[in-house]
């Protein structure tokens, strides 16, 4: 594996997102006044103004303004006998190995690759030999002594009240949509193509390796499920499905040179799947799996149908024919496209000697539109008149009023969070002419408004 040329500027790049996520209440590390809980994060406020901001883009574009895609929610929790049928309960593994001497424990695979640059997922007999050959000193201690490398199942085990058997937190939100393909088929009048879609938390008990919130045990999903008919011509459509993946992660403010994709080798690939491709976007810390994209064929809902015993195919009322529809699977982490949407935004800009740190994310997904500000605290007509100017804009736009400190300082504030419109009432606004000043975030430029035509300048502006 190639190392990183610039090694402690990426870090710091890193640093600069933590740390700014944390003053400005984007992400707190969890748990945190316990001592922390290794790798979970909490959104603060803006962090889920920004989080809700992404999911309703996500809906819009792949459900409500499709004609052939619909949603549900899922339960976290579903019948253990689903992922026997998935073959999580036996195949979902990862392969561990410990120190002896210091106790971590870290995954046998990544060891391997990171020592030699060989790649052996999913080979786990060839593992132990390779650590012993390679001579792969630990990580974290520098001692040679490891267990045998071993299997570990990746669902999160809990009990259920009345249920004999353990019940899994699910590891994906796919489940889900294939346990109600039957209730859809029957109540939405679906025809193929179409797709089930559903944004969800999943959760995997892996070994984590910090990242901030690149990967968490505990983290959101966005897939859709789109079922075709089993003699379609699939390519011209999942090549489709696969642009729009790409277009998804620019609209969150991506630069198209960070995104590549990255298509398994055949070998690697799952039995029944006829092709995946990942795309990949370039982290501080190299290039890695932002979503993923994979032709199932029919495993899903012939296995489900097999260990249900429901019938699971689809009857075209033209052909009269029944047949089990394959399915392409768009998956996009929601935690990774966030942190995306963070390390495009932040920019630092030299402005008369000093540093200006501005999140410049795209207007839509910003976590505050509109920042309202008198431009003095301690003088009432100016707080009453910003005041108005918010209780007026709220119901359109997510609005922030503030009235602490100086102007100057109130605008680092919002810059830092990505607020795109700082509006400030001042003496002008009362004894002149009714205007208000409003400065855009990415040109500091100013402009004046009149207070009566504000709804209209933010209607074309936002
Ligand atoms: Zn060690």
């Amino acid at each position: 594996m190639a190392k990183a040329k610039n090694n402690n500027q990426q870090t710091l790049e890193m640093e600069k997102i933590v740390s700014l996520c944390k003053r400005r209440s984007f992400l707190f590390p969890a748990s945190e006044i316990y001592g922390g809980l290794a790798n979970s994060y909490s959104y603060g406020p803006y962090g889920v103004e920004l989080k809700n901001n992404i999911k309703q883009l996500w809906w819009k574009k792949f459900v409500s303004q499709r004609s052939d895609v619909v949603g549900i929610d899922g339960p976290i929790l579903l019948h253990p006998k689903m992922w026997e049928a998935s073959g999580h309960t036996t195949g979902f593994n990862d392969a561990l190995v410990d120190c002896k001497k210091c106790k971590k424990r870290f995954r046998a695979d990544h060891l391997i690759e990171e020592a030699t640059g060989e790649d052996l997922e999913g080979e786990m007999e060839k593992m132990d030999a390779a650590i012993r050959e390679n001579e792969i000193k630990c990580p974290e201690c520098g001692s040679f002594d490891w267990s045998e490398v071993k299997k570990f199942n990746l669902m999160f085990q809990t009990e259920m009240n009345g249920i004999d058997e353990p019940v899994y937190l699910r590891p994906e939100t796919a489940g889900a949509i294939f346990i109600e393909f039957k209730n859809i088929l029957n109540s939405m009048r679906v025809k193929l193509p179409f797709g089930i879609a559903q944004i969800g938390k999943a959760f995997r008990n892996e070994i984590v390796a910090g990242n901030f919130i690149f990967r968490l045990r505990e983290f959101e999903q966005m897939e859709i499920e789109y079922f075709i008919h089993p003699e379609t011509k699939w390519e011209p459509i999942f090549q489709n499905w696969l642009k729009l993946q790409e277009e998804f992660v620019q609209e969150v403010g991506a630069d198209k040179k960070d995104i590549r994709r990255n298509e398994h080798e055949p070998e690697k690939l799952s039995h029944y799947s006829h092709k995946t491709v990942d795309v990949e976007y370039k982290f501080p810390f190299g290039f890695k799996e932002l979503y993923g994209l994979a032709h199932r064929g029919d495993f899903d809902l012939t296995q489900h149908s097999k260990y249900s015993r429901e019938n699971l195919e689809y009857y075209d009322p033209e052909t009269k024919e029944k047949v089990t529809p394959h399915v392409l699977e768009p998956s996009f982490g929601l935690d990774r496209t966030i942190l995306v949407a963070l390390l495009s935004a932040y920019t630092e800009e030299e402005i008369e000697g000093e540093t200006r740190v501005v999140m410049k994310f795209p207007k839509k997904i910003a976590p505050v539109k509109i920042a309202i500000f008198p431009l003095l605290k301690n003088k009432p007509k100016l707080v009453k008149k910003a005041q108005e100017i918010f209780e007026e804009l709220k119901y359109s736009y997510t609005c922030e009023y503030d009235e602490v400190g100086s102007i100057g300082k109130r605008y680092r504030r919002q810059d830092e969070i990505g607020t795109p419109y700082c509006l400030t009432v001042d003496f002008d606004t009362l004894e002149k002419d009714n205007t208000v000043t409003i400065r855009d975030r990415d040109t500091m430029e100013q402009t004046r408004v009149n207070i009566k035509e504000l709804k209209d300048y933010f209607a074309d502006k936002l």
